[in-house]
């Protein structure tokens, strides 16, 4: 299925006035009035438009700071009313959404732990049908694109149009210096199938302290992603939540004004040349690597056909190690990764056993 999705860019929403980055920026959580106004003023100061704070807070264990509720939300009606800034904040119920609706926030977010539950998304959805309310939705916990897919068919139903995502890493146990595997790849797949869709970046989430905004907010502006958004606090140290991870408004500023914006495209006569020159090339090694690939499979068949006379079963484990081993440390030599190595062949070793498996059917 297509999963076609019927979107309204970013850029459209009125709320972003620069194109790149459009940054959405505000504390983890709404935590009194007056952190709200300093935070949202030291922002607005230097033309943040969209102003984020958590009012219901997802924590892991209770008994953490859950968020101050409803309260906070009138906290953010005076952002919007004092700073003309627009208001965003995360929902996770009906409920949630009703309040906000009340109170006039102007845009919300699903969380993480949200986007990966079809039952909450249904009702959330549910709960914004009618209005025209821009819907950020983060990547679910876990690396699976068509959950996250699913979520956005779910508002688009709805009859909701401005949507966007926003790529926050996922949970991973490997050991990483970052709090979530930034995982871009799935980012990539998202941005190439939806190129309309706003596609926010959260370094802050993704890297889980403030030594890694930069690196990760550049890494987002390389692949071509439209915005960030980022935690800030106008006292980090004393946050409630994500303190390590939150940065003072105006080093932020600094933040945004060291990234590097690469252009989408270019109109230059020499770019295009040379451009167009380089993917020719590219296209003969992926036509000569099929080929390759249709003769590996050829060779493949007769193997299965002499396992078949020989009554042998396909699969020689210690024949499959030792050829990927090998295989590895050849490709590491020529300066390819492992990891993608071992992939590619763990593909091509696939495609080998389906082969030999339709040989051995046809009996
Ligand atoms: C947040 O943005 O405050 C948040 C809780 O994020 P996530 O859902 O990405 O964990
Ligand atoms: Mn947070």
């Amino acid at each position: 299925m297509a999963h076609e999705l019927d979107i309204i860019p970013g850029t459209e929403w009125g709320c972003f006035t620069l194109p790149r980055p459009m940054c959405i920026a505000g504390p983890c959580s709404a935590e009194s009035e007056e952190q709200v106004m300093e935070t949202a003023r030291g922002l607005a100061a230097f033309g943040i438009h969209v102003f984020r704070a958590g009012i219901w807070k997802p924590r892991t264990h209770p008994g953490s700071f859950e968020g101050v509720g409803t309260p906070g939300l009138k906290w953010m009606r005076r952002v919007k009313q004092e700073l003309g800034m627009w208001t965003c904040t995360e929902v996770a119920s009906e409920k949630h959404v009703l309040e906000c609706i009340k109170y006039g926030v102007d845009m919300v977010w699903i969380g993480a732990r949200t986007s990966a539950n079809p039952f909450l998304m249904q009702e959330i959805a549910d709960a914004l049908e009618g209005t025209d309310m821009p819907v950020l939705v983060k990547n679910p916990v876990n690396p699976d694109i068509d959950l996250w897919i699913g979520a956005l068919e779910r508002l688009n139903r709805a009859g909701l149009r401005r949507l966007g995502v926003i790529h926050r890493g996922f949970s991973t146990s490997a050991p990483i210096p970052y709090r979530n595997d930034p995982g871009w790849r799935l980012a990539i797949q998202i941005r190439t199938r939806y190129p309309q869709m706003a596609f926010f970046a959260d370094p802050s989430h993704m890297g889980g302290s403030r030594d890694y905004l930069l690196e990760l907010s550049q890494q987002a502006m390389d692949l071509g992603l439209d915005g960030l958004m980022v935690e800030s606090h106008c006292n980090p140290a004393c946050a409630l939540s994500d303190a390590k991870q939150q940065l003072v408004p105006a080093d932020l500023k600094t933040l945004l004004e060291s990234l590097i914006i690469r252009e989408k495209s270019s109109e230059s006569e020499a770019y295009r040349e040379g451009i167009e020159a380089l993917r020719a090339r590219i296209d003969v090694i992926d036509e000569n690597l099929l080929r390759l690939l249709a003769d590996r499979n050829e060779v493949s068949r007769k193997i299965g056909l002499y396992k078949k006379q020989h009554n042998v079963a396909i699969l020689q484990a210690g024949r499959w190690e030792a050829l990927l081993a090998d295989v590895v440390a050849s490709g590491v030599a020529l300066g390819l990764s492992e990891d993608a190595i071992r992939a590619i062949m763990t593909a091509i070793h696939d495609e080998s056993v389906r082969v030999q498996n339709e040989v051995l059917r046809k009996e």
